[in-house]
């Protein structure tokens, strides 16, 4: 994506109050980022770690999106889990259920969407092989680089589409 300024980045959110939007923590190293690798931004805030974001171009604007991250969910059955997005597995921990306030009617009347993503929001360095999952098996695919990428693009697409109410 292209280098997005810090103003941008707080005037994109659609389902937060503005306030929030002004408070919210930055990505660490938010001046240095590697633009070129990522599909969309997405990170921890920094100083509430039970909160996520995530900036993704959309039809031309930009798209913020807040999140709560519910982690120590219930996953005794299974010791990984995948990122819905790029599809990356992880051990417990590396995987988070993130949830987001719909916009509109939706969200005034309180409903959410969730899904589970990488913890730390890099699915774009997972999906290029620039971050490695944790234990995270090194499952051999026979999609190209370009392909990984329309996927977890598509898989964010999906994700944005629902959360307008
Ligand atoms: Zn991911």
């Amino acid at each position: 994506m292209e280098p997005i300024t810090e103003e941008d980045l707080r005037a994109s959110f659609v389902n937060c109050s503005r306030g929030e939007a002004k408070r919210l923590g930055l990505p660490r190293g938010f001046t240095d980022l590697p633009w070129d690798d990522l599909d969309f931004l997405g990170w921890r805030d920094p100083g509430a770690p039970a909160r996520a974001y995530l900036v993704a171009e959309r039809d031309g604007s930009l798209v913020g999106i807040a999140l709560r991250v519910t982690s120590g969910a219930s996953r005794a059955f299974t010791s990984r889990s995948m990122c819905s997005l790029c599809l990356t597995t992880h051990t417990s921990g590396g995987v988070a259920l993130m949830t987001a306030r719909r916009t509109g009617e939706a969200g005034r009347q309180g409903n959410t969407v969730g899904q589970y993503m990488c913890a730390d929001l890099a699915c774009s360095l997972y999906t290029r092989g620039k971050r490695q999952a944790a234990g995270g098996a090194a499952v051999e695919e026979s999609l190209t680089l370009e392909e990984k990428v329309a996927r977890t693009r598509a898989n964010l697409r999906s994700f944005l589409a629902k959360v307008p109410g």
